[in-house]
């Protein structure tokens, strides 16, 4: 036997972290990086965060899950205060970003069939997108390496260019029913959608009869300063999917929508053995006391704009190796002359972890607790990593 008992689908790095303390991971051996990545954008709070740890402590030890054959008191605040926060008058609990996503589509479906337009069954989705790894969520996206192998899938998705509103009004016809989009996209290399798309993709959304599906896995829940990305666009969609900082480590989504989009979403239409489940509700719970605490999305938006500075009087002095920096908030991205996943390689080796991204973007998505004396320990160790760095040689 030569397969892993793990299934092998990962390349996994050799960091093997076993405990980990606010912006900081370390190993068996003691060894410490510094966390600029947050599991990619997961642990907003950090790790350990007291109130966090204590909520889900005390949740374990009353009531880890019931069933959603039951009444869930739980859900019913989570949601209530999730409705209060947003545009949305309703929300769906899941375990992932993909199936915040899965639910999305449904709902737009159930949408459709539900006004008496069964045939508009396609979602206008845009190139580079990430929307998650299930069948539904990589038919959504063009990106040939999520796609590879798993062919034919199912052709629900209509893909044309991101932040390109024409095409966009193009690709309209009698079987589109939305459009999907991440306001700044993670994975393709943190892409900031213009203003004009967005607003645009409203207001065609609005002329054509068509919902839009916000995908704020990554950029949501007080990553780029805002409670949600879209807020800074003035944009609001009919159905937003969020998951990574709501649960701060713990593995939960949520659909949220709005009454007109969720018509088709009845009794029966959807279900989750573990969604919305009392311990992810205290995570979740616990995530919003601390990003609502006044002042905590000014702190954001200061230590972005702190570090976003930093990175700009770092480049010119690696210019062979750093263009520019991107982003918003605690979102950003460091944009390379070449490879990214090799230079986030040689940056773990000066101890400090970040997430590479298409369009050779380093991402850096640090807790949103960050302060500036891990600013400056980032940008020091980024210098350092960038004296000793030889990029490889294109052959
Ligand atoms: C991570 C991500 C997803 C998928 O979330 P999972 O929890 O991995 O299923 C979907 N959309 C975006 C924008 C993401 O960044």
């Amino acid at each position: 036997m030569t397969i892993s008992p793990l299934m092998p689908v990962y390349g996994r790095c050799e960091v093997a972290p076993v405990r980990g303390d606010g912006c900081y991971l370390y190993d068996a051996q003691g060894r410490e990086w510094l966390d600029m990545a947050s599991g990619i954008a997961v642990n907003c709070l950090g790790h350990g965060h007291p109130h966090l740890v204590q909520a889900i402590q005390k949740q374990a030890a009353t009531l880890m899950h019931t069933s959603n054959l039951y009444k869930a008191p739980a859900q019913e605040h989570l949601a209530q205060r999730l409705v209060d926060l947003t545009f949305a008058d309703t929300v769906f609990f899941t375990n992932s970003g993909a199936e915040a996503i899965e639910c999305s589509v449904k709902t737009v479906f159930a949408y459709h069939y539900a006004t008496g337009n069964p045939h508009k069954h396609r979602i206008i989705t845009f190139s580079n997108a990430f929307h998650g790894r299930t069948l539904a969520t990589i038919s959504a996206t063009d990106q040939e390496k999520l796609r590879k192998g798993f062919e034919p899938l199912p052709d629900w998705f209509k893909v044309v260019p991101f932040d390109d509103l024409a095409a966009a009004e193009a690709a309209i016809d009698d079987t589109v029913g939305a459009f999907m989009v991440e306001p700044i996209q993670g994975e393709g290399g943190i892409r900031p959608a213009s203003p004009e798309f967005l607003q645009g993709l409203r207001a065609l959304a609005d002329k054509h009869g068509l919902l839009l599906i916000l995908d704020e896995v990554q950029c949501g829940v007080a990553r780029t300063g805002h409670l949600f990305a879209h807020e800074m666009y003035g944009v609001t969609p009919d159905i937003m999917a969020i998951a990574k900082g709501i649960g701060g480590g713990f593995p939960v989504g949520a659909c949220l929508a709005t009454e007109k989009a969720a018509a088709g979403m009845v009794v029966g239409t959807h279900g989750s053995t573990y969604g919305g489940n009392p311990l992810a509700m205290a995570a979740c719970e616990a995530v919003l006391d601390i990003v609502t605490e006044p002042d905590f999305l000014l702190q954001v938006r200061e230590m972005g704009a702190r570090l976003t500075q930093a990175l700009e009087q770092m480049i010119p002095n690696h210019d062979t190796l750093f263009e520019s920096v991107r982003g918003h908030g605690l979102m950003l991205g460091l944009k390379l002359k070449s490879d990214s996943r090799a230079f986030v390689g040689h940056a773990r080796s000066h101890g400090i972890l970040a997430v590479a991204a298409g369009d050779n973007v380093m991402r850096l998505l640090p807790p949103l607790t960050i302060g500036e004396k891990q600013i400056r320990e980032c940008v020091e160790r980024l210098s350092e990593a960038a004296r000793s760095y030889q990029p490889a040689v294109a052959a």
